[in-house]
């Protein structure tokens, strides 16, 4: 049995090795550049109006004659003397030679002659040629995470594919002769299947869709050989269930007989201790205990970790927080305790229903309050380390 602290370094040591794919930039929602991308091209690429009025060559004089006309779109560059004005809008290429823009609420027009009521200062109004960025400068750098305005950025850029961290792919094997699908009546001696629906969500708001789910009865072959099929095509294998000391608990000889290395197994902790995590090349393998709410705290504080960084995510544990309990919490067992609690502002309150089968109070929590194994008792406003559950 190992601590809360070594588990978790042991988690923080890997991945070793990153992995990376290429995506179409429309799907790169929310993953992180894997190498810098520069800009093949200027932005804006041209000199172009920020306005919609006059291109004129700077003078002192108030009157010009307007010769011709630059819209959106157009390519002619016209040459402007002094004295004369194109006729210009938000967006167009503004001709080499003029050097302001003036704006039209700013002009009084009478047929081909302008009237300048005021004249702005020598260059007004024009977005200079690589004003943004210019061709071969990083637009974004690696680490970045794609947000909707960098998609667009890129996107304004003409770049279409970026290369990306590769979205592990993750296979849920859960184990149990007593686990009935949900929709079908359930039958005497069988529970719902709830941990792959559980574990599918929390998987999906970190951003990853490519979830296979297996269900094995406890039979040994069969975990055998389940979990070989896994290991071959997955990055995170999540099993659930059969990791305890029962006799129909299959799963870690199954693991290692499929030469998975164990990292480490049970930890001092509440709930959750037999969490397994191993690995076989880069094919990361956590073994939930099967009660609903130890497999969801072993996700939380171990799994999820490893898959946002793995994903490129730079703040990879949930967050902590500082907050004032407001209930006494006694810890004779000296294990690390995890409790589903619900914070409000400063003050937080642990919630009644602690079992490690019950997913009620989960439900209702937002926090997990962490209490270090060597600290046996909290007294009301004290201060406690909370994990937030978001994300
Ligand atoms: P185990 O870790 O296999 O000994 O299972 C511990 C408890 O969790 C048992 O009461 C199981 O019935 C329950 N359990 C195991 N797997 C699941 C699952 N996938 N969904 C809901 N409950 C489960
Ligand atoms: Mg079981």
């Amino acid at each position: 049995m190992i601590s809360v602290k070594n588990a978790l370094d042991i988690i923080d040591s890997f991945p070793k090795i990153y992995t990376s794919e290429k995506v179409n930039l429309q799907d790169a929602l929310n993953l992180v550049l894997f190498e810098n991308v520069s800009s093949p091209i200027n932005m804006p690429p041209f000199r172009q109006s920020a306005m919609d009025g006059y291109a004129i060559k700077y003078s002192e004089q108030e009157k010009y004659t307007v010769v011709k006309e630059s819209k959106a779109g157009d390519s002619g560059n016209h040459s402007l003397k002094v004295g004369e004005a194109v006729r210009i809008f938000t967006g167009a290429l503004v001709p080499d030679d003029g050097d302001t823009v003036v704006m039209q609420e700013h002009v009084e027009r009478n047929g081909d002659s302008i009237l300048i009521q005021k004249m702005p200062e020598q260059f007004a109004n024009i977005r200079k040629t690589g004003e943004q960025i210019k061709v071969g400068e990083i637009a974004l750098k690696k680490g970045t995470k794609l947000n909707e305005a960098a998609i667009g950025f890129l996107a304004c850029l003409g770049i279409t594919t970026v290369t990306v961290y590769k979205i592990p792919k993750v296979t849920i094997l859960v184990t149990g002769n007593e686990l009935q699908k949900p929709g079908t009546d359930l039958e005497i001696g069988k529970i719902y299947e709830s941990n792959s629906v559980m574990l599918k969500a929390v998987l999906q708001k970190s951003g990853i869709k490519d979830v296979e789910i297996i269900a094995v009865k406890d039979d040994y072959q069969e975990t055998k050989t389940s979990i070989k099929n896994a290991l071959e095509i997955n990055d995170i294998l999540l099993v659930s269930g059969g990791i305890s000391v029962g006799d129909y608990d299959f799963v870690k000889e199954a693991l290692l007989e499929n030469k998975v290395e164990e990292l480490f197994y049970k930890i001092n902790q509440k709930p959750g201790k037999p969490l397994w995590f191993g690995k076989k090349q880069n094919t990361y393998v956590f073994a939930l205990p099967g009660n609903p709410a130890s497999a969801l705290t072993c996700f939380y504080i171990y799994a999820l970790p490893l898959i946002r960084k793995m994903c490129g995510y730079k703040n990879n544990h949930l967050q902590k927080v500082i907050a004032k309990s407001k209930s006494v919490i006694k810890n004779p067992s000296q294990k690390t305790l995890f409790l589903k609690a619900n914070l409000e502002g400063e003050f937080v309150e642990v919630l009644q229903g602690q079992s490690s089968a019950m997913l009620y109070t989960y439900a209702m929590s937002n926090v997990l309050i962490c209490v270090a194994s060597e600290t046996a008792e909290i007294k009301i406003g004290e201060e406690v380390t909370c994990i937030k559950l978001e994300m």
